[in-house]
């Protein structure tokens, strides 16, 4: 038998992200599933809509099973035509755009900003045309979009604004809360946001008079909801729709979530301080970019980016990561050159800043239940790294 070197005890890896479940959740869920009232809109769907309604300055909402179908439901309500024109960032997840699409709208694609990697303002006019009808925005991790601007803009070409905000809850804009500014704005619970239900989403309604055909597209086009109010005596087929219900089972788990928003978000806070307080000094001699928040704003905490100088320096820096057993990712591939995005959209301007920034930003681990030493662990892997 050959004597083997005793190998150092690896230390546990450090995920990109984990949901903070505690026995609230496992509560709130039992809850409903003692009540037998698992279908949708019974009374944790009621209790989940008042607290995250809450979050969003008293804005009306309507719980759905993604944002994804939230964003679909806002294509329905926009009454888009084939070749109706929707202006977005190229830098987005594929469901802002997968929304239109689907009612046959073109995305038109713009550049982001350098700073906060938002839809740059000054480039919308240029891509608006006659066919234009709305401008969604994203607030890249939480870090508010120029809405003064982007609202103007709206109102002097007769645009809805729609707000992706699956990034963005309990951020704010100049003393509102992100979400509740545009007419109509979304909201995730992936797995993968702040505040999670699994799979699950809301639709906002800053503009009130989209609710109530949002209850009937909502419950697969049907009036159902005017019958369970008594409204009606049988009901029936009345508009187009789909099951974008989520369940009360998605909705206690989500109630169990916002209960507890401020310890979760103040669980982020702390890791995102952290980084940007130890990572500055290192950032500036390497040229590295951290994420910018403008005067005016509160961020959600929801990433923290680096953007290396050198388009090698991604791969170079999540494959340091991953030898050290830290999970750390890249973020969207560009809309406008990818296959989909030119098959069924355009490209206003050359989106530069879009393509640059797709091939060099790296997200770090963050999420609430992370402890400090995995912190530690993971500002000195990236310190450590060669770019
Ligand atoms: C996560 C995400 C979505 C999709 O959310 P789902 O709830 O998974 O459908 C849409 N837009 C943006 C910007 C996202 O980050």
């Amino acid at each position: 038998m050959s004597l083997t070197r005793s190998t150092p005890s690896r230390p546990s890896p450090i995920p990109f992200n984990r949901p903070w479940i505690t026995d609230e959740e496992l509560h709130l869920v039992s809850e409903a599933l003692r009540e037998a009232h698992l279908s949708g809109d019974g009374p944790l769907t009621q209790r989940a809509s008042q607290a995250l309604s809450d979050l969003l300055g008293g804005t009306d909402v309507l719980l759905t099973t993604s944002c994804t179908h939230a964003l679909e439901m806002t294509a329905i309500l926009l009454e888009l035509k084939a070749g109706d024109e929707v202006i977005m960032p190229s830098f987005t997840f594929v469901s802002t755009a997968n929304a239109y699409v689907g009612r046959q709208a073109v995305p038109v694609f713009v550049d982001i900003r350098e700073d906060t990697l938002n839809i740059d303002e000054s480039q919308i006019v240029d891509a608006i045309t006659d066919r234009t009808k709305a401008i969604v925005v994203v607030h890249y991790g939480g870090v508010a979009a120029e809405m003064d601007s982007i609202m103007e803009i709206a109102d002097r070409h007769n645009l809805i604004v729609v707000e992706d905000n699956a990034h963005g809850l309990g951020a704010s804009y100049r003393g509102r809360p992100l979400g509740s500014i545009g007419a109509l704005a979304t909201q995730s619970f992936h797995a993968t946001k702040n505040i999670v239900a699994g799979e699950g989403g809301a639709i906002v309604f800053g503009d009130p008079s989209y609710r109530t055909r949002a209850e009937i597209i909502r419950e697969k086009g049907t009036n159902r909801n005017e019958f369970l109010r008594g409204v009606v005596d049988k009901y029936t087929w009345v508009d187009v729709g789909s099951s974008y219900l989520p369940s009360e089972l998605v909705a206690a788990l989500l109630l169990a979530q916002l209960n507890r928003f401020k310890a979760i978000q103040s669980a982020r806070h702390k890791v995102w301080n952290c980084y940007l307080r130890e990572l500055g000094s290192w950032a500036k001699s390497r040229g590295v970019r951290l994420p910018s928040v403008p005067e005016g704003t509160i961020h959600s905490a929801h990433l923290f980016y680096l953007i290396l100088p050198e388009a090698k320096g991604q791969t170079l820096m999540i494959d340091h990561l991953k030898r050290r057993g830290i999970t750390a990712a890249s973020h969207y591939r560009p809309l406008h050159s990818s296959p989909a995005g030119m098959r069924f959209g355009r490209a206003a301007g050359d989106c530069s800043v879009t393509t640059r920034v797709a091939d060099s930003l790296v997200r770090l681990p963050l999420y609430a239940p992370m402890s400090d030493s995995d912190v530690d662990r993971v500002l000195s892997a990236v310190t450590s790294c060669p770019i």
